[in-house]
């Protein structure tokens, strides 16, 4: 079983709400730590949903909306009733870590119309299927843009965090909610009034809010070099620099935009080398494989990879392959094409790409020199 799309769970216990975001393969884990709370509901991957038997209630969490209204028919405001903060597991390609997640908004707010996009215009998807942000994401936003506002609020789970820390001894926190990207100085500011130092705020971040949210990056590593608190930035999701890619994806930037956020982040790794910390995690994401990959876009992707400097990357990172589902808009697309040769599977149009994807899972490596890459597409 494959849960390797990151979903949010969430748990609703008496009049308490609890958030879990978990992504990890281990679905053992998953159960185990989703019991321990011992709630009246989960909401929960319907992957997940179908190996969680047992008496528990269950929302799927595909459907964000039933999610927020089953919420919201208890409370009117999320953050007043709940510690909204809870633990969370995740893997980050890196051994099992417990890392607290501050949950503090949508988690993502991007929504660019996928019927607008022409590879998709006209393209029937039923539907129940998103119609928003990535091609290959089974996310539903929830229609209301919710956050808290509320310094009080903020605190609490702040402080709630930094307990939880100390009771397992743990440094690092993840910041969840796009939107409070844009107040990393407001969070760091309540962690110094709290007399906290030592401590790693982790971001996930989609490149375009590297450039839209520069300047708050900016004031709060600043902020945050003084307070003798780390910044760690992972997982951003490049995908592909090939405009077909990004087409099909349904990106925002195309491959300048993506280059501006990497020299961006690259101008901040310089001006603040200690306090931002760039190589704990996979710094970003790619996903180089679809079906309509081809040399051509391989090539494209490996130059532009050299360009930014990188000199080579890990085996993982560049074999992941786009993942689809009924619930993804993406495979509407792919079956359109007649390239589904499975219930969630796809084959490559490009038979040449079929043997190259083998012959450098072959080669059995953790990290892979980008020459090498070449040397191998060459082959084929
Ligand atoms: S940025 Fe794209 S992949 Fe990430 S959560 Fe938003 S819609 Fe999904």
């Amino acid at each position: 079983m494959d849960i390797r799309i990151p979903y949010i769970s969430g748990l609703l216990r008496g009049d308490k709400h609890q958030l879990l975001h978990i992504r990890t393969t281990d679905l053992n884990l998953v159960i185990s730590e989703v019991e321990r709370f011992n709630p009246d509901y989960i909401i929960a991957d319907e992957k997940t949903i179908n190996h969680l038997n047992g008496s528990k209630n269950y929302i799927p969490s595909g459907n964000f909306q039933e999610f927020y209204s089953a919420f919201s028919k208890r409370q009117t405001n999320i953050f007043v009733a709940s510690p909204v903060f809870e633990c969370d597991i995740e893997r980050l390609n890196f051994p099992l870590e417990y890392i607290p997640h501050l949950v503090l908004s949508n988690p993502c707010n991007y929504t660019r119309r996928i019927m607008r996009n022409p590879l998709y215009r006209g393209l029937n998807i039923p539907r129940w299927v998103k119609r928003n942000g990535c091609t290959f994401c089974r996310d539903i936003h929830s229609n209301q843009k919710w956050g808290t506002e509320d310094r009080k609020d903020l605190k609490r789970q702040i402080s709630s965090a930094i307990a939880y820390l100390r009771r397992h001894k743990g440094n690092s926190f993840r910041i969840i909610g796009e939107r409070h990207i844009s107040r990393l100085e407001y969070i760091i500011d309540v962690l110094t009034d709290l007399g906290v130092k030592h401590i790693e705020i982790i971001i996930t971040l989609r490149p375009e809010l590297l450039i839209e949210e520069y300047r708050h990056f900016i004031k709060g590593i600043t902020l945050a070099e003084k307070g003798d608190i780390r910044i760690v930035i992972c997982s951003i999701g490049i995908e592909s620099f090939y405009s077909n890619d990004l087409l099909l994806y349904n990106r925002f930037l195309n491959a300048e935009g993506l280059l501006k956020s990497i020299s961006l982040l690259y101008d901040l790794k310089r001006r603040f080398k200690e306090t931002l910390i760039t190589d704990r995690y996979n710094l970003f994401n790619f996903i180089l494989f679809n079906p309509y990959t081809s040399p051509e876009s391989i090539e494209y992707n490996l130059r532009v990879m050299k360009f930014t400097g990188m000199e080579s990357i890990p085996q993982d990172l560049f074999l992941n392959k786009l993942i689809i589902d009924k619930y993804t808009p993406v495979y509407y697309k792919i079956k359109k094409d007649g390239l589904l040769s499975g219930d969630s599977e796809w084959r490559f149009m490009d038979r040449r790409i079929e043997h190259f994807y083998k012959r450098v899972r072959r080669l059995k490596q953790g990290s892979l020199e980008i020459d090498t890459l070449y040397r191998e597409l060459r082959e084929v």
